[in-house]
């Protein structure tokens, strides 16, 4: 068996000593996500630059045994990306940054996948293009890569739902260092212009954070980008109201976002300056893009002339915010108003249950309340329409030590004010429980998860032959299970 030294003289062979992390505060660094679950150390940490040295230190990782897993912007929390086993070599993927190809007669982008949703968002501004859906709110650091890899929502997600609908095509290395294409792009000489050529490859590879296969890069789709954006936003008596609100909204496709906010960020809203929201503790707020203003305008009328049977209207600063610099909010989802840590679980579900689903959360967190208030847990709601489905998330927060990584991702006045904030492993211990008693309530209730990495039950709830094929892909694509081990329970 070969040694951490012997993989990391040939990794370092590979990309070059300064594009190697070794030392144990870097391992640890990389390793750890923000959900403070178990990990093992990575042995080493290696920056890639290309396809190439990428498949050059798959191949070599495997070939001695060693597992191997990409980590993009590392701004998830299900143990995507954080190792299950030593003898782990972890792929920084972020070098692997360039956007290779703007194709504006076929309408898609090649971009590699350690590219930021923002490098992404803004180079194809220039060209007044956009991919479809075009990031979530942690794009500034968060990767395509990883959110392909996840499957994520947010900005466009209301009329185009998750970004992995608007993938057209990857380059993937598989276990051994293999290298494939999907979609056209598979095709001998052809371009990545068609997703479905044949049976969807490219959907295999999507949301399996990253058991299958370490995304290189990813075709996705361009549209003209739309200059007319339009928002409203309704204010709704309680979480019933804003449920109902928002599934009835996402059933007409029209909104390019469309989500329900709840008295905690009503709250975080006031202190940053919407003090009209302290009046309105539920709301809900959507917009409408389009490249023709009247179009934009029909469509918002459409869409306002729905939430009024829900609520009343308000002013719609909110949503026109938000909307103005989308990548700008990392901070204020990332901690609380005062500097709390939070940690959200999320869930997917029909419309058809969504009532059912919030009543029984309601309810929940008032069985609760009296363990959050002894140890001054606060929560939120967040609800959000991705295309046809709807989306939960639910969030803990509390006061504990910030630690370096969400320190270098706020504001330096910020990071000033919260850095000596103690660390409190007890009231840690029961925000960790209760996030997994709300993921299994969740299970109970039928929900589904993206994102699924290590920390959701996966396996366990599938049919048996659905699941057995999952395992034979896992078979074919790293026969040898040393891709990403214990991601998606393979
Ligand atoms: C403040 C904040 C806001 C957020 N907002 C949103 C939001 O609006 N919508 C949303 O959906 N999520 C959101 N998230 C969650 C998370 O940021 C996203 O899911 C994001 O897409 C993760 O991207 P990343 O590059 O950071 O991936 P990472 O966290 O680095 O990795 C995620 C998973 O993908 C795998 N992976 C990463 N790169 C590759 C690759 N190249 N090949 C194969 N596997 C890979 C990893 O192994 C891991 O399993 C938010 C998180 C934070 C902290």
């Amino acid at each position: 068996m070969s040694s951490t030294e012997t993989v990391l003289g040939a990794v370092t062979d590979i990309v070059g000593n300064e594009h190697v992390i070794a030392d144990e505060a870097g391992r640890n660094f990389y390793s750890a996500d923000i959900s403070f679950e178990a990990y093992e150390p990575a042995a080493l940490v290696a920056q890639p630059g290309s396809t190439e040295e990428l498949a050059a230190i798959v191949e070599r990782a495997n070939r001695d045994g060693f597992a191997v897993l990409a980590r993009g912007g590392g701004m998830s929390y299900t143990q995507g990306y954080t190792p299950s086993r030593d003898r782990t070599v972890l792929i920084d993927m972020r070098r692997m940054n360039k956007i290779r190809e703007i194709n504006t007669e076929d309408m898609y982008v090649i971009a590699e996948a350690g590219c930021t949703w923002e490098q992404l968002y803004e180079t194809l501004g220039q060209s007044g293009l956009r991919t479809p859906y075009y990031g979530p709110l942690s794009g500034k650091f968060a990767t395509v890569g990883g959110a392909i890899s996840q499957n994520s929502v947010f900005w466009g997600g209301g009329s185009y739902a998750t970004v992995a609908d608007s993938v057209v095509g990857l380059e993937v290395v598989l276990g051994g260092g293999r290298v494939l294409h999907t979609g056209s792009w598979a095709r001998n000489g052809c371009n990545p212009f068609l997703r479905h050529n044949g049976p969807d490859l490219t959907g295999i590879f999507t949301g399996d954070t990253g058991a299958y296969g370490l995304k290189a890069a990813a075709a996705i789709k361009l549209i003209k980008a739309p200059e007319f954006s339009l928002g409203a936003s309704f204010s709704v008596p309680d979480f019933a109201a804003s449920t109902a609100a928002l599934a009835e909204l996402a059933k007409y496709g029209v909104a390019s976002e469309a989500y329900g906010l709840d008295p905690f960020y009503a709250d975080v809203m006031v202190r940053s300056g919407l003090e009209f929201l302290a009046d309105h503790p539920w709301s809900i707020h959507f917009g409408v893009d389009s490249v023709d203003e009247s179009i934009a305008q029909a469509g918002l009328d459409l869409l306002k002339g729905v939430a009024g049977r829900y609520g009343e209207e308000i002013d719609n600063t909110t949503v026109n915010v938000f909307k103005s610099n989308p990548f700008g909010a990392v901070q204020s989802v990332l901690l609380g108003p005062e500097g709390e840590l939070w940690l959200p679980v999320h869930a997917f579900l029909p419309f058809s249950r969504a009532q059912e689903a919030a009543a029984a959360i309601e309810g929940w967190f008032e069985e609760i309340a009296p363990r959050l208030e002894q140890h001054n847990i606060k929560t939120s709601l967040l609800t959000a329409a991705a295309g046809k489905d709807f989306l939960f998330e639910p969030s803990f927060y509390w006061f504990d030590e910030l630690g370096d990584f969400r320190l270098e991702k706020i504001a330096p006045e910020a990071a000033e004010e919260w850095k000596s904030i103690p660390a409190d492993p007890e009231t840690r211990s029961v925000v960790l429980d209760l996030r997994r008693q709300m993921a299994k309530r969740f299970d109970d209730l039928g929900c589904c998860h993206i994102q699924v990495g290590k920390y959701y039950e996966y396996a366990p709830l599938m049919e048996d032959e659905t699941w057995k094929l999952t395992q034979g892909i896992k078979q074919l694509v790293d026969p040898d299970g040393l891709v990403n081990p214990g991601s998606l329970g393979l």
